[in-house]
């Protein structure tokens, strides 16, 4: 049985793993489940499927969630990110999911690789932050990482059996999002309810709003550099509308693989959990026949200018990458809170990009300042 701890189990990554552990009872236990601000979907969670422990991070919420559960006496009730940290420390968890959304994962992810946990990582904005310090922290504490990101997920079942060295260079696929066929002067007046439209995956607010904008694409690109240990040259984005292919790898003879499937969340999801093994399940099937055409295209970075700030910071490097986090997170808060236009989300990005400063070897320490900085100072001149 593997022990499992599910970090933000009440968005739509956490409620689809939550799904697989149910379908694998005899594979998979939930030891704890962890969410922010929606107490009702925790308190509902911790009833049905009784993890051992559910802590809610937002602790002005520990009152509400603790009464809720008050008849419930097998499930321990905890409030605070310290005690999420410890949780994932404890020798019966064994493998830890990152799903909450944000800079908030990079602190807990931190916790369980130093405590040598498998982490099976949705939480890309760790990566992008801190991906050295995460990275050398996994070698030096043994925690594997893999990815449940559907692209990179793609990549690593490509890689199996093959060695890194043979990487000629990672092709990323990316839908495009909703504006693909938009010209600029139709980006600056889509509106947030356009935004949160994705053709074809359904996912939490910030990362469908990083769909639209491209910066996930961007930020895939720098997950793909950790994961993979490739350089920028190696990495291309491929616009790829049907959204099923979900990535490949063309190695140094020039033969490339791929993998296919249809965009469900939770097939990525059970591969990490259950990875070397595959499980069978039920999940629709690829279908060719009734499929009209695959296509290919280059993405626009001048339309969508936050996949070349990406490429951009991870060739800088240093706290660059957080720069562009923290940007990216206050920009899209403000955008969906109607405060800011679509466009205007990449000109502050290049703002602060341009501005705040740049160190080139952040420790954690300087991490955490700059990602408070830079929030301050964006969030400013937004007003
Ligand atoms: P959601 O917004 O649906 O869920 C986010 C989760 O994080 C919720 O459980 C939420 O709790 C919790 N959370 C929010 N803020 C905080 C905080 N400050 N501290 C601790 N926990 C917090 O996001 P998704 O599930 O869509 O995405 C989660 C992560 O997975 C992201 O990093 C995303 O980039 C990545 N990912 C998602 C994919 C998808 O298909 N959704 C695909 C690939 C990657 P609550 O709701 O209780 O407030
Ligand atoms: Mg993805």
């Amino acid at each position: 049985m593997k022990k499992i701890a599910i970090l933000g189990s009440t968005g739509s990554i956490g409620t689809q793993a939550l799904d697989v552990i149910a379908s694998n009872p005899s594979l998979f236990e939930l030891f704890a489940i962890t969410g922010h601000s929606n107490v009702e979907l925790l308190a509902k969670q911790a009833r049905v499927y009784r993890p051992n422990m559910v802590i809610i991070t937002d602790e002005s919420k520990y009152a509400s969630l603790k009464e809720m559960l008050s008849d419930v006496d097998d499930v321990k009730v905890f409030a605070g990110m310290q005690s999420v940290c410890d949780m994932v420390a404890m020798s019966s968890v064994d493998m830890v999911l990152t799903s909450m959304v944000g800079y908030a994962g990079l602190q807990p992810t931190i916790a369980a690789v130093k405590a040598g946990k498998t982490i099976a990582l949705a939480n890309k904005e760790t990566l992008v932050v801190a991906g050295e310090l995460i990275c050398s922290l996994a070698a030096k504490h043994h925690s594997a990482i893999l990815p449940v990101d559907s692209e990179h997920s793609a990549i690593f079942q490509c890689l199996a059996g093959e060695q890194n060295k043979s990487i000629e260079k990672l092709l990323l696929t990316a839908s495009g999002g909703p504006f693909r066929t938009f010209s600029k002067e139709q980006l600056l007046h889509v509106t947030k309810a356009d935004a949160l439209k994705h053709p074809n995956w359904d996912m939490g607010a910030k990362i469908t709003i990083d769909s639209a904008s491209m910066m996930n694409k961007g930020f895939e690109v720098i997950e793909a550099k950790w994961l993979f240990g490739v350089d920028k040259e190696q990495i291309q984005v491929v616009v790829h509308p049907q959204s099923i292919v979900h990535s490949m790898v063309q190695f140094t003879d020039g033969s490339i693989k791929a993998q296919l499937g249809m965009p469900d969340m939770r097939l990525p999801i059970q591969y990490a959990f259950s990875y070397p093994q595959r499980l069978s399940n039920t999940y629709q099937r690829v279908d060719f026949t009734q499929m009209a055409t695959l296509t290919f295209e280059q993405p626009d970075t001048e339309k969508f200018r936050n996949l070349a700030y990406a490429f951009e910071a991870m060739d800088r490097g240093g706290n660059m990458p957080c720069i562009l986090n923290a940007a990216n997170e206050v920009v899209v808060h403000a955008f969906l809170h109607d405060k800011i236009g679509f466009l205007q989300m990449s000109d502050l990005i290049e703002w602060a990009m341009q501005t705040l400063p740049f160190m080139a070897n952040p420790t954690y320490a300087d991490y955490v300042a700059t990602d408070a900085h830079v929030r301050k100072m964006v969030a400013q001149k937004i007003g």
